[in-house]
């Protein structure tokens, strides 16, 4: 479901038509839609009715502060991964003790920065991991919260750059070791267990592993809780399918009905992290016909988006609809029976930069706007300024109303940290003291 609709020779974002709104916005554009973002966190909850979830949106799908702040509104806790992601959801005021903190490598300057905000809990993915958290968290003078993030060693059959929760993947711990885990977690002073958690990977359309890592992970807290006064959730991760193609995502309430048997009665409050399901389906990039060419048998079709703005087809073999927001609106899938396939490709000087190969695309002329569908999640997070691009800018419509929320950068803000005037210098000599970035 979303507010995005072709009608009357156009393709709409809600009430506004965004022909008109690439004019005067510019290409290539990132357009997000409210009320698409809105009704999702609503249908999760209804999906998910009666195991009243914590819904803890995962910041990296799209971290922009205002799409940050309308899902605040909507009631959403953050799932978030880096000590930059916590900046972001403090400057929008979100509550700590509706925020979990992931990541396979946290540094002792993230885990301070998360203790002394006062997160709900960490997840931890490692011994190694646990064992420094407990001294940060001695240090700091705080307990810190965790979750055990096992492995529960299910193929959810997703793409391979985005499977989590197989044995072999780098994310969390096997189940047997798991459990040692959080054994050491509830002796371990200055450490609460609170919950265990598990992320089997993101895209995933077929909800059966998720009834199968549901119950494995709750077979473990079973074991576990005689022992673990302060365990009090089970986090199920995220990583629901959405529909990039036509319908290819289950309802939310699938999702729901394969894990509710390994919940009941066991006690513990629902965790999840959605990301992509919320803001996925919530955005189209909106970027304009630079020119046409031929080669061989091959027909091009050049626009002013490219991988550095969208690198979902390059990376993982990314599939997003694409047709002009101007004219018919598009055929059902499959019967684009007048429309010659062509690669849609951008300005980048890597033969990896694509949007779409041989894809059914109506007669496009020079200044036309093609919209990108599906680019709310990854897209621009993952966005770079490869070619000195400048990133583009970021739009919220909202009914017939539009705001900005993101600027277009400059060629300044490009150039802003570079210093070709620089002195050398010999290590030690320095002036001041080196930062790390994280
Ligand atoms: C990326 C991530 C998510 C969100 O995945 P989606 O596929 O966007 O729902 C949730 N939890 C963790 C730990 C993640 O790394």
């Amino acid at each position: 479901m979303d507010h995005f609709d072709h009608h009357d020779g156009r393709l709409w974002c809600e009430q506004v038509p965004l022909d008109e709104l690439a004019a005067e916005v510019g290409t290539p554009a990132f357009v997000y839609s409210a009320s698409t973002m809105r009704d999702h966190v609503s249908r999760l909850r209804e999906a998910f009715e009666g195991l009243d979830p914590l819904i803890c949106y995962a910041v990296k799908a799209n971290s922009n502060l205002a799409v940050l702040r309308l899902l605040r509104k909507a009631g959403c806790g953050f799932d978030i991964v880096s000590g930059g992601e916590l900046k972001r959801i403090q400057r929008i005021g979100a509550d700590a003790s509706r925020v979990v903190f992931s990541g396979v490598g946290k540094s002792v300057r993230e885990m301070t920065a998360g203790l002394q905000a006062g997160v709900l809990m960490f997840n931890v993915e490692s011994e190694a991991e646990l064992e420094i958290l407990a001294e940060v968290a001695a240090h700091v003078g705080q307990t810190a919260g965790v979750a055990i993030r096992v492995n529960p060693d299910v193929d959810p059959k997703t793409h391979r750059y985005i499977t989590t929760g197989k044995k072999e993947n780098k994310f969390g711990v096997d189940l047997e070791r798991g459990e040692a885990l959080a054994r050491r977690a509830i002796e371990l002073p200055g450490i609460e267990l609170r919950g265990i958690q598990c992320h089997i990977g993101s895209q995933i359309t077929d909800v059966a592993p998720y009834g199968v890592a549901i119950e494995r992970t709750a077979a473990l807290a079973r074991r576990l809780q005689p022992d673990a006064p302060d365990l009090a959730w089970l986090n199920m991760g995220g990583g629901y399918g959405i529909y990039y193609r036509d319908a290819d995502a289950p309802d939310l309430a699938d999702y729901a009905t394969a894990v509710r048997p390994a919940l009941e009665g066991l006690g513990l409050r629902l965790i999840m992290e959605p990301g992509r399901v919320i803001v996925g389906n919530a955005g189209v990039m909106l970027t304009k016909v630079v020119l046409g060419k031929t080669s061989g048998a091959k027909r091009f079709v050049i626009v002013d988006a490219g991988m550095n703005d969208l690198i979902r087809p390059s990376l993982y073999e990314g599939y997003h609809r694409i047709w002009p927001v101007r004219g018919d609106a598009p055929p059902a899938l499959g019967t684009e029976a007048d429309a010659a396939p062509v690669d849609i490709v951008g300005p980048v000087c890597e033969s990896g930069d694509f949007l779409a190969v041989d894809r059914p695309l109506p007669a496009v002329e020079r200044g036309d706007v093609l919209g990108v569908m599906s680019v709310g999640a990854y897209a621009f997070t993952m966005s770079s300024n490869y070619n000195d691009r400048p990133r583009a800018p970021e739009v919220l419509v909202d009914g017939d109303q539009y705001a900005v929320v993101r600027e277009r950068e400059s060629h300044d803000d490009l150039v802003r940290l570079e210093r070709p005037d620089a002195k050398l210098r010999s290590l030690g000599a320095s002036a001041g003291e080196q930062e790390s970035h994280t």
